[in-house]
């Protein structure tokens, strides 16, 4: 399953920090004080910044649960099919140290001067949440209630292996609270899901879908495109036979070869063959038009939503919400602080157990850096990107002011020639002159990267 749509390129236990409230785990008897007293400076600094921002973000809560029944042979998620991996870190355990993880950052909140807001959004992924009983991932959401409290009209999302939800499982999630399930469906086709090494059935997609409907919650599917050996028209059945769900959201996600994964093996040794570029830009182009077709809107390049039901989740995410990262791995974003939770769940339940929040890497990133993220993340977006705003942005925060409003006219018009050239050669729409905002279109999509990188080249990042 996708999880969090952020990298988890840094969540691998190494002390990779540049900053001063980074930590490695130390042996020493006062090390939870030393953390905790570390942790707080980067807290008030966190708080400093807020208080300057006239306008608070959107705050979510995402859970990481990293359990799984099989690893899906394409798989490097931080996810562990052991059920019981020691200090606490077992399956039946969970549920009760993400509520202390969860504890603990508002309580850093609170010290620091952090101001908080009720969670516009939760969404657990994993792993497969929904391998822990119903009542784990309730208590889990019952604590997001007393500690930073729920806004009316919240979305709650749970991701979930079709096979491992039945009807009364969904109607429990549904009394709770919970109003969506993203179901991991990939594909449609028997011999796609063996070779992704899937563990349902098109049936328990059918089955889950049919079930969250009648409990009223609302339903997603993902779908993967570009599995060693999938046909295009096997690629159309799959997105057909989610077509046929009555959902009104699916992503579409590229399939990403890792080396280290089974499947990444497979191919290196050429028993698999290798995803093909152009077949994967085929099969978007193809998703991208049936599910036009069928009344779906792109709004991010790898998901369509009709009727209004993006994920207001994921939109968080791309728009550069706040939001506090639960589990093994899980990241959180404060403000211009990127922190990261211990990636294996052993070390981090030991941690938990130290007084600290499990944090294995912290960072603070600077107007350059925010610069960048706010361009990767706002060219993913139907809704585009302001390179007027943007610019003005950075220039702000390098508090260049004064010099610079020669400097700021320079740079809008030479963003200004570079939105003429990207829309000559057809990567994006101006969907509004005066800001210079742009949106890929769908050859634009197919390249977004090079949009990208010509964008942030032209800033001087
Ligand atoms: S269900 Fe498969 S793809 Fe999803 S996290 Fe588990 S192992 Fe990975």
């Amino acid at each position: 399953m996708k999880g969090e749509p952020v990298t988890n390129d840094r969540s691998n236990d190494t002390n990779d920090t540049n900053d001063t409230s980074s930590f490695r785990p130390v042996a020493s008897a006062n090390a939870g004080s030393i953390m905790r007293a570390r942790q707080l400076e980067l807290g008030r600094a966190v708080a400093q910044d807020s208080r300057e921002r006239s306008h608070p973000r959107p705050f979510e809560v995402y859970f990481h649960v990293p359990f799984c029944l099989r690893r899906c042979g394409y798989c490097d998620f931080n996810t562990y099919t052991a059920t019981d991996l020691g200090e606490g870190a077992s399956r039946g355990n969970f549920a009760n140290l993400a509520v202390q993880d969860a504890i603990k950052l508002r309580r850093w909140q609170d010290d620091a001067g952090i101001p908080t807001v009720p969670a516009s959004t939760v969404f657990f992924g994993g792993g497969t949440p929904t391998i822990l009983p119903a009542k784990d991932l309730i208590k889990m959401l019952d604590t997001v209630r007393s500690v930073w409290g729920l806004e009316p009209g919240a979305e709650v999302t749970t991701e979930a292996n079709p096979d491992t939800v039945d009807d009364r499982y969904i109607a429990t999630l549904a009394e709770a609270g919970f109003t969506r399930i993203s179901f991991g469906m990939q594909s449609a086709v028997p011999q796609v899901l063996r070779t992704l090494d899937r563990t349902h059935s098109q049936a328990n997609v059918v089955a889950g879908v049919a079930a969250a409907e009648k409990y009223g919650l609302r339903s997603s599917v993902d779908l993967i495109y570009g599995a060693p050996g999938e046909s295009v028209d096997q690629w159309c059945t799959s997105v057909e036979a989610a077509l046929d769900l009555g959902v009104n959201h699916i992503s579409a996600y590229a399939l990403t070869l890792e080396p280290t994964t089974k499947m990444g093996r497979l191919v290196s040794s050429g028993r698999l063959a290798s995803p093909d570029d152009d077949d994967e830009a085929t099969k978007y182009e193809m998703v991208d038009s049936l599910l036009s077709t069928a009344g779906f809107e792109w709004y991010e390049i790898s998901n369509w939503a009709r009727n209004g039901e993006v994920s207001r989740h994921n939109l968080g995410y791309w728009r550069n919400a706040e939001w506090a990262g639960i589990g093994p791995g899980a990241h959180s974003h404060y403000g211009d602080m990127r922190a990261w939770d211990t990636k294996h769940p052993r070390m981090w339940a030991k941690q938990l157990h130290s007084g600290y929040i499990p944090w294995s890497g912290t960072e603070r990133v600077n107007a350059v850096e925010s610069v960048e993220e706010t361009v990767m993340l706002g060219l993913r977006l139907h809704e585009g990107l302001s390179l007027r705003k943007v610019s003005e942005q950075r220039r702000k925060a390098q508090n260049e002011d004064a010099v610079a409003s020669s400097d700021l006219g320079t740079q809008i018009a030479a963003l200004r020639g570079l939105v003429g050239e990207l829309s000559s050669e057809g990567l994006v729409e101006v969907v509004d002159a005066e800001s210079l905002r742009i949106r890929p279109t769908l050859h634009g999509r197919l390249l977004n990267d090079l949009v990208i990188e010509r964008v942030l080249d032209a800033m001087g990042n």
